[in-house]
């Protein structure tokens, strides 16, 4: 490995500032788990690393009725997997933890940190969009915040400027007569999802017609892609078993896989199909319950 120094500021401000002097040759570490596998295979190779573990008040999980949930950045996987306030609110994020990596990982890698990371085959990330989540952005002087689903630029690229660090993780409550599912298939249950689908869905009454729903694919394009036809599909419509065999069908075309190492390019659009079918059906068993 490249030899770097390293810094380990107690604020947001000197982390931005440290990142806006060295911009481009300087990486945030938060967990490590990611960022120094890239670094040991000399992928990537900065020369400063600037560790944000020092900053107070990052690793956080809040709730209320009005604002939904906050995560902070530094929040680990394994804090969101244990935490009785997500699983009670938020049953989708603690169940997805549960299939992220092993459990030592858990404990050090950081929500913040799988995000920024931008692995398209990334688990945490499809169901959080799937809740309409958004990322705050904060820089030197200025802050921002951004739908999650505009934040993966591309491969392994965010919408982060050199000079910004992600704070904080918004989740909104969830509506009445919702539901949430995601499923990923991968060699092992703990390994990054070849193919991971998200549904999300609400509806106008137990039995109603389906209000809103989001479809998120994972490790089938450059970033996680909405299946947005498929959702047009069944928005608005009482979901049924034709339109969900429709849907499903749409999704497989939406997706934009590549062949690779992990599967060919008609097993991954054979799993959007039947991952999509599978989510709706869960997602809408729960919002009827
Ligand atoms: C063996 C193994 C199995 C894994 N399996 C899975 C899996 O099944 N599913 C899955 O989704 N992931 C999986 N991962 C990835 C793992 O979840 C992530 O590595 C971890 O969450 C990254 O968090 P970290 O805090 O360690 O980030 P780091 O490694 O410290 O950082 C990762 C990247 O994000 C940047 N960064 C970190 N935090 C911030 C921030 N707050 N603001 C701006 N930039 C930041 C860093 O500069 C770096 O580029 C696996 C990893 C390993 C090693």
């Amino acid at each position: 490995m490249k030899n770097f120094d390293y810094f380990k500021p107690d604020t947001i401000k000197d982390a931005c500032s440290l990142l806006s002097e060295y911009q481009g040759e300087a990486k945030i570490i938060a967990g490590g788990q990611s960022l120094l596998i890239l670094m040991k295979e000399r992928i990537i190779r900065p020369s400063y690393l600037i560790d944000i573990t020092g900053i107070p008040k990052l690793d956080h999980a809040q709730y209320d009725d009005k604002e939904g949930l906050r995560i902070g950045a530094l929040t680990t996987h394994r804090e969101i997997e244990t935490s009785s306030l997500i699983k009670q609110r938020y049953t989708l994020l603690s169940e997805v933890e549960i299939d992220i990596a092993s459990v030592q990982i858990r404990n050090v890698g950081t929500v913040g940190g799988n995000l920024c990371h931008a692995d398209p085959c990334g688990d945490f990330a499809p169901p959080l969009i799937g809740l309409e989540s958004k990322v705050r952005l904060t820089g030197m002087e200025s802050e921002r915040i951004l739908p999650l689903e505009d934040f993966f630029t591309d491969y392994f690229e965010t919408a982060l400027q050199e000079h910004e660090i992600l704070t904080e993780i918004l989740v909104p409550s969830p509506l009445p007569y919702s539901g949430a599912w995601y499923h990923k298939c991968s060699p092992r249950e703990t390994d990054p999802a070849v193919v991971g689908v998200a549904v999300v869905l609400c509806l106008d009454s137990p039995n109603g017609e389906c209000q809103t729903i989001r479809i998120v694919l994972g490790g089938v394009g450059q970033v996680p892609l909405r299946a947005k036809k498929a959702e047009a599909r069944l928005q608005g419509n009482t979901i049924n078993e034709k339109l969900i065999n429709e849907a499903a069908k749409i999704a497989k075309e939406e997706a934009n896989p590549i062949s690779d190492l992990r599967g060919t390019e008609e097993y991954k659009r054979a799993m959007v199909e039947l991952l999509t079918k599978e989510g709706i059906e869960k997602a809408l068993e729960k919002a009827k319950k």
